[in-house]
């Protein structure tokens, strides 16, 4: 690394000093983001336009400073942190809605819109934006892009990667690329787009993003059900799919993370004997509604399931809000956390869930399993004190090699980050990891961007 004081001079003679933080206050508040992972970069700095991005990648390369996109921070990996004493790039500044065209049903988005905000936007046009992470209203697109974020509409509607079109790409040294055209199909050369969702800031940075949005359902209905059978939800999950019903949501709420959200008061239980929900949400035209209803309804009355029923706005949106106090609410159990969110195939969730709950009685602690169940994906949470701290990551590993015995995955849409690189060669094998080294060398060779993440060198 060249001077940096040097570096830092040349930057706030280019984007001006109001745009380059360096305060110590400043530094500390983009040292961390929703992971444990801390680090404290060396500058943070705010572009407001994309020429201002070239400037800055420019800079980077001369200098051999290295950079680590951000968005929102709400990451849950460690992946929007400098470990290496670099320069973050923030893209709170570049957060407008460049462009809706009606015909095409595409938006052109800078990266630091929230997800939240667009979903908004594209309301007053009948349209919507379906990939929902719980964090929607406070992360960005560029970061969902970068995460391949998914949510809980997933089951019906897919995750990001489904909806880029095409993403504006600047590399180390300010080249600037799309990495498709902006028509809704293309072929020409290779797809590089889905190459760039999930790549969590390692392999370029986007400055403009085009996403593809379709009308809004006509209209939805949520029914939030309790079960005395814990595994029960992931059987009623998998007799809807052969029944041909695609729910639009269908999350999943254990044992232990009832637990919780009871002790947070966030839902309160009176029969003892309930030991899961179900969060199913159907949409459609009034009729499929309707009809897919009808149906599910038959099967909760046959099973004898106790369940509300939401079906208007206010309601629905009453009751997403229990699912998505889960996350803030699991810290009842435990000072210290550690979070996963493997993914299953769906013929097995039901066999991972009695495995957990017997790791969490032998060891005694606390393991939340919930999630997009529709999608096979669960958020693992261990929540212990901190003498218990390698116990719980010795379950850890416990936890994720009975992922992978049962075929699943380590991460469906959180990412990799810094916390979890150290299992990434338990799933890759080593051909995987040597053409994906590779194809980081093609676009970063110098290894400036979020250098110490994702893939282990
Ligand atoms: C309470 C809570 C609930 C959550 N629920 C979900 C959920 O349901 N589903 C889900 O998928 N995730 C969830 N997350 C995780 C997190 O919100 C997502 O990963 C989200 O996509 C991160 O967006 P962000 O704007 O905060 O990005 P950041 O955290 O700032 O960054 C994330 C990654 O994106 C990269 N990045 C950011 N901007 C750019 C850019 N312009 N170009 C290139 N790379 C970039 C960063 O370098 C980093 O690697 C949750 C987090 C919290 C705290």
């Amino acid at each position: 690394m060249k001077s940096f004081s040097k570096f830092l001079s040349r930057l706030k003679d280019i984007l001006g000093e109001n745009k380059v933080f360096t305060q110590p206050k400043d530094l500390i508040a983009y040292s961390f983001d929703s992971s444990a992972a801390i680090g404290v970069p060396l500058a943070v700095v705010f572009p407001e336009r994309k020429e201002e991005v070239v400037d800055v990648l420019k800079l980077i390369a001369e200098y051999k400073i290295p950079l680590v996109p951000r968005g929102a921070g709400t990451a849950t990996t460690g992946s929007a942190v400098s470990h290496t004493q670099g320069l973050i790039l923030s893209f709170e500044r570049m957060n407008r809605i460049l462009e809706l065209n009606l015909e095409e049903r595409i938006v052109v988005v800078q990266p630091g819109v929230l997800n939240g905000e667009l979903k908004n936007y594209l309301k007053k046009f009948g349209l919507f934006y379906p990939p929902d992470p719980a964090s929607y209203n406070y992360s960005t697109i560029g970061g969902n892009v970068a995460t391949g974020a998914g949510g809980p509409r997933g089951l019906k509607y897919g995750t990001t990667k489904d909806y880029v079109l095409a993403l504006e790409v600047g590399l180390p040294g300010g080249k600037i690329f799309w990495t498709g055209p902006l028509t809704l199909k293309g072929v020409v050369g290779y797809n590089l787009t889905p190459l760039f969702v999930g790549s969590e800031g390692t392999l370029g940075v986007f400055t403009e993003i085009v996403l593809k949005v379709v009308p809004l359902p006509e209209t939805r209905v949520l029914l939030l059900s309790y079960h005395e059978k814990e595994e029960e939800p992931l059987e009623i999950i998998s007799e809807l799919l052969k029944a041909l019903i695609t729910p639009a949501s269908a999350e999943f709420i254990d044992k232990t993370t009832l637990l919780a959200l009871s002790k947070n008061k966030q839902i309160e239980l009176h029969d003892k004997k309930v030991k899961s929900l179900l969060f199913l949400e159907l949409d459609g035209t009034v009729e499929s509604v309707k009809k897919e209803l009808k149906k599910v309804e038959e099967l909760y009355q046959m099973k004898g399931i106790f369940y509300h029923k939401a079906d208007t706005e206010e309601k629905i949106e009453s009751l997403w809000e229990i699912r998505r106090a889960v996350s803030p609410s699991v810290r009842v159990l435990g000072e210290r956390k550690i979070s996963d969110d493997v993914v299953l195939p769906r013929r097995n969730m039901k066999e991972f869930l009695k495995k957990i709950r017997k790791l969490e009685e032998e060891k005694g602690i606390y393991v939340c399993c919930f999630g997009h169940a529709g999608d096979g994906n669960f958020h693992v949470n261990l929540l212990f004190s901190s003498e218990k701290e390698e116990e719980a990551k010795s379950l850890r590993k416990a936890i994720l090699k009975e992922v992978l015995n049962l075929k699943g995955t380590l991460s469906g849409e959180h990412g990799i980050g810094y916390v979890k690189r150290s299992f990434v060669a338990w799933e890759l094998t080593p051909l995987q990891l040597e053409l994906m080294r590779g194809l980081k060398k093609v676009f970063d060779p110098e290894n400036l961007l979020n250098p110490e993440i994702k893939i282990p060198f």
